[in-house]
């Protein structure tokens, strides 16, 4: 007997992250054999927690947000990911960060479940008092179901090294002794790790360095245009640079910039840093927002949301291949068009990874008291991502099926088989 049925609190058939997702653990089915009698557990989320964020603000008055923590799946290990706060977070959105997470690790054999969080907030719009308030509260509102054992919140859009501070804080006053290892991304004076801020950047350099070695691609002299410079496109550009590929289109909220002499990334970091925006940058030429999926590159990198290759940029890109630094910035129809054209797609949950893998090394480390060099970090990253990138290619070639689904074969496997094992109680 089949009682399947859609989640009743999210609106009826909407095209958005969560149906995309959906979408994308319908296409592994075929190739779970026994395991799909667990399928449906992908399909809903284990836990959604929805909280009220009241803050009062520097004039006084009090505001209220909302927040989110979604624990997806936790067959594996403790829930981990990210904390979003963006003025566009819902909850549907949340669940498909939080089901990115248990695929990515899982595919990149992470001990972890997968969690994300997120509060409905413009952070450009507070003071940074008042995003500290805000940072608290959601805190402690979320901490009956986080901790180092149970679920570790870590950055992502809208976040920082700061934000994780204030949270590693809340949490251990509450619990009257530092708790270090309740969020990952930290300060490296509060227990953060060496390597975590460009960890995500570097795991994008990492697998489209292996992709395009398959490819025959020389890196040394290859162009790539990047939506997105914020901590991972930020990043991913520096390292990609310095091996010598260049950046030649990028574009953000601010603007959309080109040059085919080459754009300097370290340049447009400090600007980023200093006008919060590419725009106004003066090595590069305005192009029209949507003539940036057209530029002709190696490498295509979204580094921003979701949704942002649907058909019809699908149909218009010009590169050899999308590396996905964002999570889910696919859609699965677009997946099906760059298929037919031949253009590669370096899936988000193996080629962003590098973030979450050197949050494990935090975490490891934090609980040993015992912390390694950068240069350690950087080479286990490499070593485990490039082996992790390799199981991909060679389940995507046994089946013959796109990366994407190679990965989520591996991944879902894993994840499914830990379900099995575990069995159900009662
Ligand atoms: N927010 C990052 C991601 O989407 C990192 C998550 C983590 O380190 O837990 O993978």
């Amino acid at each position: 007997m089949q009682l399947e049925r859609d989640l009743s609190f999210l609106p009826p058939g909407k095209n958005g992250p969560w149906e995309n997702f959906l979408e994308q653990v319908e296409r592994v089915r075929p190739y779970l054999g026994k395991l799909e009698r667990w399928i449906e557990t992908l399909k809903r989320p284990k836990r959604c927690l929805v909280v009220d964020v009241p803050i009062e603000l520097d004039d006084g008055s009090v505001a209220h947000f909302e927040g989110y923590r979604v624990q997806h799946n936790t067959s594996r290990g403790p829930g981990k990911g990210g904390v979003r706060f963006h003025q566009n977070v819902s909850l549907a959105e949340v669940m498909a960060l939080a089901a990115w997470m248990t695929v990515k690790n899982a595919a990149v054999n992470m001990p972890y479940g997968g969690a994300k969080g997120g509060v409905r907030v413009d952070p450009a719009k507070l003071s940074n008092k008042e995003l500290e308030r805000l940072t608290r509260r959601y805190t402690s509102e979320i901490s009956v179901v986080i901790g180092p054992d149970r679920d570790i919140p870590a950055p992502d859009v809208g976040t920082d090294a700061q934000v994780m501070a204030w949270m590693m804080d809340t949490f251990s006053v509450n619990q009257g002794s530092t708790v270090t290892g309740v969020v990952t991304g930290k300060p490296i004076a509060l227990g953060g790790s060496h390597g975590r801020r460009d960890a995500t950047g570097r795991g994008v350099y990492v697998t489209a360095a292996r992709a395009a070695q398959r490819e025959g691609i020389a890196l040394d002299g290859a162009r790539f245009a990047l939506q997105g410079f914020g901590n991972v496109g930020n990043a991913a550009a520096r390292i990609l640079q310095s091996h010598g590929v260049k950046l030649v289109a990028v574009q953000d909220a601010t603007a959309t910039l080109a040059n085919a002499k080459g754009i300097d990334a370290y340049a447009l970091a400090e600007h980023v840093a200093r006008e919060r925006g590419i725009r106004g940058f003066k090595g590069a030429d305005a192009i029209d927002a949507e003539d940036f999926w057209e530029q002709e590159v190696e490498f295509l990198i979204p580094a921003a949301l979701e949704q942002q290759i649907d058909e019809t940029r699908a149909r218009r890109i010009r590169a050899r291949m999308v590396v996905e630094a964002a999570n889910g910035p696919t859609t699965p129809a677009a997946d099906d068009v760059l298929g037919e054209r031949g253009i590669i797609v370096v899936p988000d949950v193996i080629a962003n990874a590098g973030g979450v893998m050197v949050s494990y090394f935090e975490w490891v480390q934090d609980f040993s008291s015992f912390f390694w060099s950068e240069q350690e970090i950087n080479a286990r990253l490499e070593t485990l991502l490039s082996d992790a990138f390799r199981a991909v290619c060679q389940a995507a070639e046994a089946h013959k099926v796109p990366l994407r689904t190679g990965a989520y074969i591996i991944a879902c496997r894993r994840v499914l088989e830990a379900r099995a094992l575990r069995g159900l109680y009662p």
